[in-house]
This record gives C-alpha cells, sequence and structure tokens, in this order.
C-alpha cells in the first residue's frame, strides 16, 4: 500500500478502522491491488457487485444510455417511469409504487415513514442486533447499544430478539396487540445478521399477526436482494407479501448509487397527501440508468444465473462442511449467502486474517465467516477460493 496515501488517508478522510489494500482496478469476482496483487473477492463489496466486477454487458448497456446531468425532482423522466414500471415487475406481490432514494439508508427511512403515515402510529419492531442504515431513524431500529452513543434515536422502537421461534412470536405478538406499531421490520433472510435464515412457520405467522393488528410487514432487501438468497428477492422464499419492501446495494451492482421503497397502490394512495420524500438525488440519471441495465441482466439471464447460485451455494456448503477447523464447523446458506459458524470470534478473525494474506477476501461477523461471492462465479474461481481458505486453516 502507498504509504504516502494511507497517512493522507488518516489525515483527511473518515472512515472505520484502517484500509486493508489500495484497489486499482476489478474484474469478475477479482480485485487488484495498486502492485497488481490480486484478490479473490468473496463478498461482492458487501452484497453490491451482484453479477461480478466490470460486467461488460451491464457496462455496455450503461454506456448506450444517454442521459441530462440531472434531473429536478418535479420534471418528468422517463427513465424513471421505466424503472418504476421494472420494479413494480420483479418485486413480489402487489408492490406497484416506488419512491427513489440515493441508497439503502434513505430507502428504509421512507418506509419508515410511510408506515407511520399509513397507520398512524408511532412504534416499530425490529430484530434485537439488526442494520438497517445509518440515518438517526434507521440507526433507531438496528442493534439496541446504538443507544449508547445516539442519545436521541426514536423513541417506540422495540426489538425482538433471537431465536425466532415460538416465544419470539408470543413476545411479538404481545407488542402488536398494543396497535401502536406501524411496522415490523427485518431483513427476510438477515445477511446482517451472518446468514440467518428464518424458519417459513415464524415468517407466515409473524406476517399473519401484522395483518391481525393493522402492522404493516417491511422487508428490508437491501443486502439479501437481488438474486444473492437464490430468489431475486428473499422474501420470496416465504409465503409473505411485504406491504413495503427496500431495496439498495445490488440494484445498480455498484455502478451508481441508488435506492427504492416500493409499497402497494393501496397504500401509496392513503399516504399521498402526507408523504413527501424529497431527496434531492435520488435516482440521478447515473443511478436510474445502472439500475435499469442491472435488473435488465438479471432479467435476460435468470435462468443460468439461478442455477449458477444453486450450484455453488452446494460447492461452498458441501466444501466448507467438511473442511477440518479448529472447534468445528456450522455451515448455513442461502444461495450465495453463506456463513460458517468457527464457534470462536478471535479464530474466525485469525482465519479472516490468514485468507487476507493469501489473496482471499471475506468477512467475519463475531464467530462467523460470511461469504457473499458474486451469483456468476464460476466454479473455478469458488474452487481456488475455497482451496485458499482450506489451505489457510
Ligand atoms: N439495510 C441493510 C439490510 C443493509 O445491509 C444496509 C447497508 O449495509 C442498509 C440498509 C443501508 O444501506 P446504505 O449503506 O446504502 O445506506
Amino acid at each position: 500500500m502507498n504509504t504516502k496515501t494511507k497517512n493522507r488517508d488518516r489525515k483527511f478522510f473518515g472512515r472505520d478502522g484502517s484500509p486493508e489494500l489500495e484497489l486499482q482496478r476489478e474484474r469478475g469476482s477479482y480485485l487488484y491491488d495498486e502492485e497488481g496483487r490480486k484478490y479473490l473477492d468473496f463478498t461482492s463489496g458487501w452484497c453490491v457487485g451482484n453479477f461480478g466486477w466490470a460486467n461488460e454487458e451491464i457496462e455496455d448497456m450503461i454506456a448506450r444510455m444517454r442521459h441530462p446531468t440531472y434531473v429536478k425532482p418535479d420534471l418528468l423522466y422517463k427513465p424513471w417511469t421505466e424503472l418504476a414500471e421494472l420494479l413494480a415487475e420483479i418485486t413480489p406481490g402487489r408492490l406497484q409504487k416506488s419512491y427513489r432514494a440515493t441508497g439503502g439508508s434513505e430507502a428504509v427511512e421512507a418506509a419508515m415513514q410511510i408506515a407511520m403515515i399509513y397507520t398512524d402510529r408511532p412504534g416499530f419492531l425490529s430484530l434485537e442486533d439488526s442494520y438497517h442504515g445509518n440515518t438517526l431513524g434507521t440507526l433507531s431500529i438496528g442493534a439496541s447499544s446504538n443507544r449508547k452513543a445516539y442519545r436521541n434515536l426514536l423513541p417506540h422502537c422495540h426489538k425482538l430478539s433471537l431465536p425466532l421461534d415460538e416465544k419470539a412470536l408470543r413476545r411479538a405478538e404481545l407488542r402488536l396487540r398494543s396497535r401502536n406499531i406501524a411496522a415490523f421490520i427485518m431483513e427476510p433472510i438477515s445477511c446482517n445478521l451472518g446468514v440467518m435464515v428464518p424458519d417459513a412457520e415464524f415468517m407466515e405467522a409473524m406476517h399473519g399477526l401484522c395483518r391481525k393488528y393493522g402492522t404493516l410487514f417491511v422487508a428490508d432487501e437491501v443486502a439479501c436482494g437481488f438474486g444473492r438468497t437464490g430468489k431475486l428477492f428473499a422474501s420470496e422464499h416465504f409465503d409473505v407479501e411485504p406491504d413495503i419492501l427496500c431495496m439498495g446495494k445490488a440494484i445498480t451492482g455498484g455502478y451508481a448509487s441508488l435506492g427504492a421503497t416500493i409499497t402497494t397502490e393501496e397504500i401509496a394512495e392513503k399516504i399521498e397527501d402526507q408523504f413527501s420524500f424529497y431527496s434531492t438525488y435520488g435516482w440521478h440519471p447515473h443511478g436510474t440508468a445502472a439500475a435499469i441495465a442491472n435488473i435488465r441482466y438479471w432479467l435476460r439471464h435468470e435462468d443460468e444465473l439461478l442455477d449458477n447460485i444453486a450450484g455453488m451455494s452446494r460447492l461452498f456448503t458441501d466444501r466448507i462442511s467438511r473442511m477440518r477447523f479448529k472447534y468445528g464447523v456450522t455451515v448455513c446458506a442461502a444461495g450465495l449467502a453463506i456463513s460458517a459458524d468457527l464457534l470462536d470470534p478471535d479464530y474466525a478473525g485469525e482465519v479472516r486474517e490468514k485468507c487476507f494474506d493469501e489473496g482471499l477476501i471475506l468477512d467475519t461477523n463475531d464467530s462467523k465467516l460470511v461469504l457473499f461471492p458474486a451469483l456468476n462465479i464460476s466454479e473455478r474461481e469458488a474452487g481456488k477460493g475455497l482451496e485458499i481458505l482450506e489451505d489457510c486453516l
């Protein structure tokens, strides 16, 4: 890493922790640093570059789209209509009307505001230790530990602790029964909780409780959406119909920043006069073009991508389950959202660091290794990364 750049970065650039590599370029599942070193990226930039970095087909589509520098939000802009229509087509259930955002946090923030206005209720129920973004609103529904640093987070935000079992359902019902809860919000398959896949019974019962008590069911698909879990949206694994669904990250594959919040016609109509979610750069023309190209790419290649996700998910799961980790391993996977619980956070950190030194990038969540490889990763690349992982044990 260039020491001068690193020192200037430390002095002028606000960030969490310190950078591990200086990125020069990326292609497919690989990142290259400034010394030309090659790294296999098993994170996809944390669920962003789902269709591989520098995807030529997507880049060509984006390059062919001509667009203005900026569009003032009260003007008509055909690509906005087109993107909104595409989102209505590809999202599950009766979701129809989309609102603009610059990223995931804004998308979830909009969902919270829509739910408050629609239900005329102040409260939220979410999963303990979850992550839904970085605004004060979204931090309020995230981990309760945030409240130590930010004393002014929203009141009336209640948390449901794991595991998501019968007892959790009973606790949830006690909350919802107050008819004070505007929305229950969760990642249908939680990437942020180290790939937590809830039981179908829990999801369906929870959805039923929301219906019973007039609480909106909000799916935060910012990380788990766009094919990551083996369906375009993770909600589709369950017999539930979200009232609001939030998108971000892989919606543009990393080519630009964009978020979206989609809801039903009925909800959109009822909130129309009160809800105004202004976002100056929401759906900037660059982002809109990238999202349209990215969604078209999925629609063109859906079958082969789904096949690859299923095949690679089996490969990762089988190989990792057979590796000799110090204290054993429990693998959990939904498509190419994969975690391997190594039962010791320090050991997981050590393995991650060794892998990095050998040119494999993966993430950790407490005692788990967390992997989000590109959805079009080849068997050879997956095998190579898994070999590095095994050699690092
Ligand atoms: N929701 C989930 C589930 C996320 O994982 C994230 C980001 O990691 C967000 C919301 C916030 O998205 P952004 O960082 O684009 O604001």
